[in-house]
């Protein structure tokens, strides 16, 4: 196996002679909102959420008002109505909310039936002492505050797995005894980039405060009962109202493993801003890849996480692991697509 290690110093340095994306951002300075980003499946979300804020809302409700537009979206598979169903062709649903201003969190996973997770989240957050439900207790807890059970299962999904059923072999999560050598564990499963979704949102509103929320269905095929980083408060997202939030989409496994969304608000406390304090998450996590069957041919991580971050000055930045892509965000110049940074072209 090939050793990855990257210094920050190095990073900087190599990307800078190879020409990766370092330094693209726009700044946009506001000393308060409206502000908001979302992962690049948010602009419609993003647009919402800067209205709710225009109109009075508190940044939680205009960010859980932003992605339920994505929840109810039958064409989005990887959040809510329409998401792509677990092995058993359940669909189940993650997600987390957070409040800047209380400093509260409240969470669902493995939520079955019910359309808009990030609302339960949210009654978690309010009334209940807990942070995280999870299955049956999640679903029953949601019923309790009048959610209905409905199919989240739409035709188009239940095709997508059926097809995946059908030419399963042995290409699902389950993996043989292995050791961190070995990269090649037979035919296994490899996700199109298709699968990959989940939308973060987080914003500031006209008071300076701030919170986020994330929302998905999860890896698609996972191991029913698989919980990802979006409803694990650290990881899939995280908000401190004096410093800012940040939050992820991609591989769940890697940021569960390094609680990425509160080591970017930890850097950008000490100073870095919301892109610097992304690529670090993404060297992090690069750093710690170390098993073969999750690298590339030179000891890359052969998969790929994306972190968007706000700071509280309404400076924002996002970065991933590999490849270009955007994010959006928007203020009171309205919603835009704006270039990430990335790790690895
Ligand atoms: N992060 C999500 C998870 O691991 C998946 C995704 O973003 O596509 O559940």
């Amino acid at each position: 196996m090939q050793k990855y290690s990257i210094t920050r110093r190095d990073f900087l340095r190599n990307s800078a002679a190879a020409g990766v994306a370092t330094a693209l951002q726009p700044k946009i300075h506001s000393l308060a909102g409206p502000v908001a980003i979302a992962s690049q499946n948010g602009f419609a979300a993003v647009a919402r959420a800067v209205e709710e804020i225009n109109a009075g809302a508190d940044a939680l409700d205009a960010v859980i008002a932003g992605v339920n537009l994505v929840e109810e979206d039958p064409n989005d598979i990887t959040v809510g109505y329409g998401g792509l169903p677990n092995a058993d062709g359940v669909v189940e649903l993650d997600s987390a909310v957070m409040h800047g201003p209380t400093g509260r969190a409240g969470a669902v996973a493995s939520l079955q039936g019910i359309k808009y997770p990030s609302r339960v989240a949210k009654y978690v957050l309010e009334r209940t002492d807990h942070v995280l439900l999870v299955g049956e207790g999640a679903q029953k807890f949601a019923r309790m505050h009048g959610f209905s059970i409905e199919n989240l299962l739409t035709e188009e999904a239940r095709e997508t797995w059926v097809r995946w059923r059908e030419t399963l072999s042995n290409r699902d999560d389950y993996l043989p005894p292995h050791g961190p050598d070995d990269a090649d564990l037979g035919e296994t499963f490899h996700r199109g980039p298709d699968h990959w979704g989940t939308i973060h949102c987080s914003a500031i509103d006209l008071r300076g405060n701030i919170s986020s929320v994330t929302t998905t269905s999860g890896l698609p095929f996972k191991i029913p009962g698989r919980v990802g980083d979006s409803p694990i408060i650290g990881a899939g997202l995280y908000c401190d109202n004096e410093v800012g939030a940040a939050g992820s989409t991609g591989r769940g496994e890697a940021n569960l493993e390094n609680c990425c969304s509160f080591l970017i608000i930890e850097r950008m406390r000490v100073g870095d801003s919301p892109q610097d304090a992304c690529l670090y998450a993404c060297e992090r996590i690069a750093q710690n890849t170390h098993l073969a069957r999750l690298q590339n041919e030179t000891g890359e991580p052969a998969f790929n996480v994306s972190f968007y971050a706000l700071n509280k000055a309404g400076d924002v930045g996002g970065a991933r692991i590999r490849g270009q892509a955007e994010m959006v965000v928007a203020d009171r110049s309205g919603a835009r697509y704006i270039e990430m940074a990335h790790l690895f072209p």
